[in-house]
């Protein structure tokens, strides 16, 4: 995308210079048009039907593939738990419904990315120009605003799939009759509310929701109603806030889970 961007820019930008730096007041309004024309007919090319039908094959795919593989891991957390081979990889009553609606927000947002990106373009290029500067540090702005579009791209993948995981992981231990799940969070100085790590001070704190005990045992909850922290209701593990890498582990009673002990 940013790609071609540049490729239809650069020359559009060189070719116009002499109209648009210094004393060219006066044909202001006629490069503008240009070079509106050159980053639409771009961004043209990210909104066509081929490009939705290419979007929605993506999304597809990757939703099944993370699908696939939180079968997985749930399979082998059951097993490890209980300690025997357990094969059935179930797909839990409303999990097809789930995955399709869970894809249908995601073409949603990766249809988004192209729209946002070519209007924050059209503005730095629009507003380079008015204010007289090179081509190259037109470029270089773009250069810059690709990056911080990619990583928020990016930022929203994982978020995504993390969702995506935490609601399935939930589905099937539901599915599976277990009530009730032990919060573990990822164990480094980037867990939120650690003491002594990098978000001491974090308003939800994945530190703190492992450990408080509300009755079931230390970090326990029940599957139907996730964890309040500072007030905030139905916190579920990977989605206690944006990036959280915490997640629930199945308690089995008599198995990992002794609720006597704890009252
Ligand atoms: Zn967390």
């Amino acid at each position: 995308m940013a790609q071609e961007l540049v490729n239809a820019l650069e020359p559009e930008l060189k070719r116009l210079k002499r109209e648009y730096i210094a004393d060219s007041l006066v044909t202001l309004d006629g490069w503008t048009d240009e070079i509106l024309a050159v980053i639409r007919k771009v961004s043209s090319r990210f909104s066509t039907p081929l490009f939705d039908a290419q979007v929605a094959r993506v999304a597809a795919s990757t939703i099944s593939r993370a699908e696939a593989d939180n079968a997985e891991e749930f399979r082998d957390s059951v097993n490890r738990a209980v300690g025997v081979d357990f094969q059935m990889i179930a797909k839990p009553k409303g999990m097809t419904d789930y995955l399709e609606a869970s894809t249908a927000e995601n073409v949603n947002l990766i249809k988004s990315i192209p729209a946002d990106y070519f209007s924050r373009v059209e503005t730095l290029v629009l507003g380079g120009m008015k204010d007289g500067l090179a081509p190259t540090a037109i470029a270089r702005q773009i250069h810059d605003e690709t990056g911080v579009n990619a990583r928020r791209a990016k930022l929203i993948a994982r978020d995504q799939i993390s969702k995506l995981n935490s609601d399935l992981t939930r589905q099937r231990q539901t599915a599976a009759g277990i009530e009730f799940y032990k919060s573990v969070d990822a164990g480094d100085v980037r867990v939120s509310g650690a003491p002594g790590g990098k978000y001491p001070n974090a308003k939800i704190s994945c530190y703190g929701i492992a450990r408080q005990d509300i009755g079931y045992g230390p970090g326990i909850y029940k599957i139907a109603d996730g964890a309040t922290w500072n007030g905030v209701k139905g916190l579920h593990p990977g989605k206690h806030h944006i990036l959280c890498r915490c997640v629930g582990l199945a308690m089995i009673p008599g198995v990992n889970y002794f609720p006597e002990k704890n009252g």
